[in-house]
């Protein structure tokens, strides 16, 4: 039962941020019920939605004095339940945080609060021949507070790296309204222990970044984009493995499966991907001109030998959109087919991902459960969506126990159960499969040194 917040706090804080950016109505309230994993929701006391850093540390003053929880929020798109409420706890939202305080084109610096969108950032760098390279499938909505919290990757983060290879300074307000700063200026060496690797993925349990500080580069010269079509998943996967193994560099390397053409050719989003096919490839390659042609045969045969019935390849930019739109528009075909849908996100080494994807097939079969896979196939970091309705609460137990099954699976061929999505509420059942007692100690003290009284983001990640 969640709980209203007293008068005098609600006050308190409106006087901080204005009265329209404290929300305690019931009904405006269910917006903020759940993130992108639906499965939990849990109506907050309130929302409070600050300007400025000025404005963050007041209000965490106030709310750390009264002992409430702390939900830090972005845009919500978040797979792990990292922004799901408490009942007893107040969501500090930073949807007002949207403005890119500068870009330093000479540095390839650019400042930004938290609450700007992912692809704004790199349409604001554009003019200077720049880009942000971390690329989440969802870049048109989530912010860059939730990027930085969840160390988020994307398709291309195969070739660049994820969120933490790019921020190099933050602005954070602790739990009790503290101001500190990290890093800053670009520079790479940490003065000590690099405090801004360590908050980078720390899932709102250390601080709220109100000002990130991250490295943009320049923008390719040339690019190059396939589509492989094959019969199978597994030999999609096959052409995957033999790809990397033979030194090529792909930007990145994309998989949908057979479940996930039909749904998108069926939506509004239809890309061309024929719909008798079992899996699809999207292979990129981006860098100088000279040798991308090379790399883009190289790939194609690749692809042929493990036995693609036929590979496309973009032959203009409106070419590259549309042979990207089946991976991109994915997620939002899948509400066809259920009402709801459980992103699952583990990573397994890439030689394995052939019979991991076999068994999971399997282990949908067990416990009645469609399931569509589209994934980052290049580094091993697989998406199966399990779809289902969660007003069947039969339906909502196979899915938790075949997600369990799932992760179990993937920690025993080498993998881990996360691979850019974070911990959150929906994996920290599973953290012991992958850390011993003395590793759970240490995240628990780490996070006691950034928050000694667990106000922020409880439940979260570790217990
Ligand atoms: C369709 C779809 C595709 C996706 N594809 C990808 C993908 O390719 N790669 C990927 O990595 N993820 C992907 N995601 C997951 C999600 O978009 C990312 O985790 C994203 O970084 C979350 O950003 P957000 O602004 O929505 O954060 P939220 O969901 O609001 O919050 C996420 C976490 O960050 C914390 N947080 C938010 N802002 C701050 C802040 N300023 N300071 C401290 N903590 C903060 C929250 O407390 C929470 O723990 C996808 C999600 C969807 C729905």
């Amino acid at each position: 039962m969640t709980q209203t917040l007293v008068p005098t706090v609600a006050d308190r804080l409106r006087a901080i941020v204005g009265s329209d950016h404290v929300i305690t109505q019931p009904d405006r309230l269910v917006a903020y019920e759940s993130d992108g994993l639906t499965a939990y929701r849990v109506a907050p006391r309130a929302v409070v939605l600050p300007e400025t850093t000025e404005q963050v540390s007041k209000v965490l003053e106030v709310l750390h004095g009264e002992g409430i929880d702390v939900i830090p929020r972005g845009a919500g798109t978040g797979l792990s339940g990292g922004a799901l409420p408490s009942s007893d706890g107040v969501i500090v939202g930073t949807a007002r945080m949207n403005r890119i305080l500068s870009i330093d084109d000479q540095n390839r610096l650019a400042t930004v609060q938290p609450g700007v969108i992912n692809a704004r950032l790199t349409k604001a760098t554009e003019p200077y021949g720049l880009y942000y390279a971390p690329d989440p499938a969802s870049q048109s909505a989530c912010t860059l507070g939730g990027n930085v919290a969840e160390n988020s990757g994307g398709p291309h983060c195969l070739k660049y790296g994820v969120t933490s290879r790019y921020v190099t300074g933050l602005t954070v307000v602790m739990a009790d309204g503290e101001v500190v700063r990290f890093g800053g200026a670009g520079l790479e060496a940490a003065a000590g222990l690099d405090l801004v690797g360590l908050f980078v993925g720390s899932e709102g349990c250390f601080g709220i970044a109100t000002e990130i500080e991250v490295r943009l580069l320049p923008k390719a010269e040339g690019v190059r984009t396939l589509l492989g079509l094959f019969d199978t998943m597994a030999a999609a996967g096959h052409a995957v493995t033999d790809i990397i193994s033979s030194g090529l560099m792909p930007a990145a390397v994309e998989i949908v499966d057979h479940a996930t053409i039909v749904a998108v050719e069926a939506s509004v989003f239809a890309a061309g991907y024929p719909t008798d096919a079992g899996a699809a490839l999207v292979i990129e390659f981006d860098g100088t001109e000279a040798g991308l042609d090379d790399d883009a045969n190289r790939a194609e045969q690749c692809c042929l030998a493990a036995g693609a019935i036929e590979v496309r390849r973009a032959a203009s930019e409106e070419e590259r959109i549309g042979l990207w739109k089946g991976r991109k528009k994915a997620f939002g075909a899948m509400g066809r087919i259920a009402p709801d849908l459980l992103v699952q996100d583990a990573t397994v080494p890439r030689t394995r991902l052939p019979e991991v994807l076999a068994r999971i097939t399997e282990i949908g079969e067990e416990y009645g459960l469609n399931i569509a896979n589209v994934f980052h196939a290049g580094d091993g970091n697989l998406h199966p969506n399990i779809l289902f309705d969660r007003q069947n609460q039969d339906e909502l137990e196979r899915v938790e126990r075949a997600s369990r099954e799932i992760m179990t699976l993937c920690v025993s061929v080498g993998g881990t159960i996360t691979g850019e999505h974070g911990v959150g509420i929906d994996k920290r059942g599973y953290m012991p499969l992958v850390h011993n007692e003395v590793e759970l100690e240490m995240l628990r003290r780490a996070r006691w040194v950034f928050d000694p009284g667990g106000n922020l983001n409880p439940g979260k990640v570790v217990q």
